[in-house]
C-alpha cells in the first residue's frame, strides 16, 4: 500500500508517487506554482543588488 502524496490517501496502483492522474497534475501545478513564485523573488533581489 503507498501513500498518495498530493491528498494523502491510500493506493494500490496509482502514477509515480499519487494515488491518480489528476493528483499527479496537481502537485505538478503547485511545484510550478512555487518555482514561479521563488523566480519572481529571485528577480526582484536581483534588481535590488544590481539596480
Ligand atoms: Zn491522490
Amino acid at each position: 500500500m503507498k501513500k498518495c502524496k498530493n491528498c494523502a490517501k491510500d493506493y494500490e496502483v496509482g502514477i509515480k508517487d499519487f494515488c491518480s492522474d489528476e493528483c499527479f497534475k496537481e502537485d505538478i501545478e503547485k511545484r510550478v506554482k512555487v518555482a514561479t513564485e521563488n523566480d519572481v523573488s529571485h528577480t526582484r533581489k536581483i534588481s535590488r543588488d544590481y539596480p
